[in-house]
């Protein structure tokens, strides 16, 4: 028997976080903002990360997307995919119409005119886009904008989305339809997604699982399943209940800090 142990390959979609600290700035002017956070997301999962305003939620989004890097700790996506972004600004490209926004990462994968065609036409049904491929992005509103950037991010073809507060410019009812779809898209697609949010109730309402941050430095104090049974509604009292357990934890950890 030979003792070379081999280090598990991580499964596609999955995220694992090992220990992951940021620092900003130097000397007194140093900011733990996060200190040794572990997390493992399932492939599939739908995993909603919660906490006060400054936490670091954006922070542990832009080091697992590789916009920045980690002071210390481990980040593993599996099969080193590349996952896709949302934030909440949709980010398009005004003087593109819908179509060529949705077509940008197509023509970075270097698919060829009709495929992309196909692809995009396909992207915009997923979305309830179909009609609108040729009109700009000011001739939209926020809620079609964010679905067009939705569009955007699914034509990465990437098993792992990452959301930073994607709806939180958006009223109350079109952030309703926009989870209904997101969870739609989700479970078809078999996503996994790490999703952003301050709105518990929202979190409740997408997430298998939430997890809660602290604030300075950002660590995880209090993860929660969410079982209730798809499709759900915000306003069911389950959800109701279990946003009202994470926003007492969250109370508890603002209070903390006197703010
Ligand atoms: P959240 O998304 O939860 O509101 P952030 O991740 O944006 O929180 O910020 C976490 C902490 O890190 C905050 O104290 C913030 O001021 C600080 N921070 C974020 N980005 C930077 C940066 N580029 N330089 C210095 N400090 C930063
Ligand atoms: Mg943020």
């Amino acid at each position: 028997m030979t003792s070379t142990t081999t280090t598990p390959r991580s499964a596609t979609g999955s995220v694992a976080l090992r220990g992951v600290t940021k620092v900003y700035g130097q000397g007194e002017n140093a900011v733990l903002a996060l200190d040794g956070v572990s997390l493992d997301v399932a492939p599939g999962e739908f995993v909603c990360l919660v906490g006060a305003s400054g936490c670091g939620k954006s922070t542990l989004l832009n080091l697992v997307a590789g916009l920045d890097r980690s002071s210390g700790g481990q980040i593993d996506l599996g099969d080193g995919v590349n996952p896709g972004l949302m934030f909440q600004e949709p980010a398009l490209f005004p003087w593109l119409t819908v179509e060529a926004n949705v077509e940008v990462p197509l023509k970075l994968r270097g698919l060829p005119r009709a495929e992309r065609r196909e692809k995009v036409a396909e992207l915009l049904r997923t979305v309830h886009l179909a009609e609108f491929g040729r009109k700009r992005p000011h001739q939209l509103s926020g809620g079609m904008r964010q679905r067009v950037a939705l569009a955007r991010t699914l034509a990465l073809d990437t098993p792992v989305l990452l959301m930073d507060e994607p709806f939180g410019a958006l009223d109350a009812m079109t952030r309703d339809i926009l989870h209904d779809e997101l969870e739609r898209i989700w479970s078809e697609r078999r996503l996994t997604v790490l999703f952003v949010t301050h709105n518990v109730r929202e979190a409740a309402r997408l997430a298998d699982r939430i997890i809660l941050l602290s604030s300075r430095p950002g660590r995880i104090i209090y993860s929660t399943r969410v079982d209730v049974p798809r499709p759900r509604r915000i306003d069911s009292p389950e959800i109701a209940n279990i946003a009202a357990e994470v926003t007492d934890r969250l109370r508890t950890e603002v209070g903390r800090h006197g703010q």
